[in-house]
């Protein structure tokens, strides 16, 4: 049975491109009837940011990815925060030890800056071990002593050089690194009776059974030293297959896609909007900034894997029968931010006017405008094809609830001739007679008119535009009329022409 995580460190708000890893997570387990694990990975207890992960449960409710087991869902394989874990990872540490495959290090942080100091690109490893203060390089009464002396050490794990190692990644293929690149990176520290991200991540896979690692490219590295692990403890056969996704650039597409890119070009990189606990400042969110979440989802299930056609719109169902993790792109996404918005546009377009509506309904009524939800509906639905944001619909179409008080001055010198006030008296006599107030009952009669008289229809319309709206912009006139009603109408003409 296929099982993924999704284990991220609850260190702040979360970032888009793990928005995007739990996605692609979400859609592996999906197609092939797995599971989804959410666990929370807080080993450094340095970096732990109270609120982190009740927002982060919190996204993705909004989003509707939802995981099958971890924390706040239950599940068989828990605990699954890594801080209630604490007994199960010392019995692997200390099987690590016994076999000779880690070790006690005993160098204080200013041992290893002076020897950083000392010999250029220092690394802890098979070659510079033997000068450090470490079980290996010392005598065992020497360092059991140590040890019941109390004194702080970490376990490092021993990595033989001379060995090859691969990666076999279901995006990348076969990865090759040689272990003597690697160091004997640190996997348990004394001082707070943790394992490192390493090895609880090893651990914890292995014990929650899951099948599939699929996660950012910057893990990439770390991936053979985690074969490495896996090797250690025997757990070869079930290793997990990993997948490192492509990450996630800025618009411009050099480097990686930062929170700063988002407030220098005023678009959010987080799915909530995010208070800081520490310093009080507020980072926008996607949902504040009224996108539609799946909208969201379809944007970020693109970054980085694309369908092989034209298909640009997926919802969340057909994301799970058309992705293929295989055919993720090795290299960098390019976030462009516009497009966000234009799926945010695609979205409104498709939705109902009723759901438009409920969320306009508010933004009407805190105007002061007191209308009929029905008649809020018609106003979407004449105007949602203009913007890609509800917010956006006020500043467009106020002017049906709201009779102009001036008259774009622009626009009225353009447009605004000196036989229009004439001409407007004569079609409010025209409109004065229509019975059939609606746009279907005008149409053809204040078409004949115009025909009849021979006026021209740019003029015609500009000047009632300009009466009835203030500006030179909007839908049809004879749906502004039809909507204003008669009455309306005629009065905001009698005014304009005062
Ligand atoms: N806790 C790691 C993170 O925050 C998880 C990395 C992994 O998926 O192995 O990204």
């Amino acid at each position: 049975r296929v099982r993924v995580r999704f284990a991220p460190s609850p260190t702040g708000p979360l970032h888009i491109g793990g928005v995007r890893t739990a996605l692609y997570n979400y859609l592996f387990a999906r197609q092939h009837g797995g599971d989804l694990v959410f666990r929370i990975e807080d080993t450094d207890s340095n970096r732990f940011v109270p609120g982190a992960e009740d927002y982060i449960i919190e996204a993705f409710k909004w989003l509707g990815i939802k995981f099958d087991e971890g924390v706040s869902f239950g599940g068989s394989h828990g605990p699954y925060r890594q801080s209630e874990r604490r007994d199960i990872y010392k019995k692997y540490v200390d099987q690590l030890i016994n076999e000779g495959k880690a070790y006690y290090a005993f160098d204080t942080p200013e041992e290893l800056e002076a020897k950083r100091k000392e010999i250029q690109n220092f690394q802890y490893d098979a070659r510079t071990r033997m000068q450090m203060r470490n079980s290996l390089a010392m005598d065992r009464t020497q360092w059991e002593q140590l040890i019941a002396d109390g004194a702080q050490y970490t376990v490092r794990f021993r990595i033989d050089p001379g060995q090859e190692i691969h990666v076999n990644d279901m995006i990348r293929g076969d990865v090759r690194v040689k272990s003597d690149i690697l160091d004997d990176k640190v996997l348990y520290k004394s001082a707070d009776e943790l394992p490192t991200y390493h090895l609880a991540n090893i651990v914890d896979d292995h014990l929650m059974e899951i099948t599939h690692v699929i996660r950012g490219e910057e893990w990439l590295p770390s991936a053979p030293l985690h074969v490495l692990l896996y090797q250690a403890f025997g757990w070869e056969d079930t290793m997990p297959r990993f997948a490192h996704l492509p990450l996630l650039l800025k618009p411009e597409g050099k480097g990686k896609l930062s929170k700063r890119d988002g407030d220098r070009l005023g678009f959010p990189v987080f799915p909530l909007e995010w208070h800081d606990p520490k310093t009080g400042e507020v980072s926008s969110g996607y949902r504040e900034s009224g996108y539609f979440p799946e909208a969201v989802v379809n944007f970020l299930a693109l970054l980085g894997w694309n369908p092989g056609t034209e298909q640009e719109l997926f919802s969340l169902e057909q994301l799970v029968q058309a992705f293929d993790i295989s055919k993720c792109s090795k290299s960098g996404a390019k976030f462009d931010f516009q497009k966000a918005a234009w799926f945010n546009h695609e979205y409104i377009l498709r939705k109902d006017d009723e759901e438009i509506a409920l969320l306009f309904a508010p933004i009407v009524a805190n105007n002061g405008v007191d209308e009929t939800f029905d008649r809020v509906k018609q106003v979407v639905h004449m105007m949602k094809d203009r913007v890609s944001f509800v917010r956006e619909l006020w500043p467009l179409c106020s002017f049906f609830f709201i009779a102009p008080t001036e008259y774009d001055e622009k626009t009225a010198k353009k447009r605004w001739k000196a036989y229009s006030a004439q001409q407007m008296t004569e079609l409010m006599e025209v409109l004065r007679g229509i019975d059939d107030f609606t746009v279907e009952g005008q149409e053809p009669i204040v078409e004949q008119w115009i025909a009849d008289k021979e006026y021209k229809m740019g003029d015609i319309m500009n000047a009632w535009r300009l009466a009835l709206v203030g500006i030179g912009k909007g839908p049809g006139m004879f749906d502004i009329a039809a909507f204003l009603g008669k009455e309306e109408t005629l009065h905001r003409m009698a005014k304009a022409i005062e």
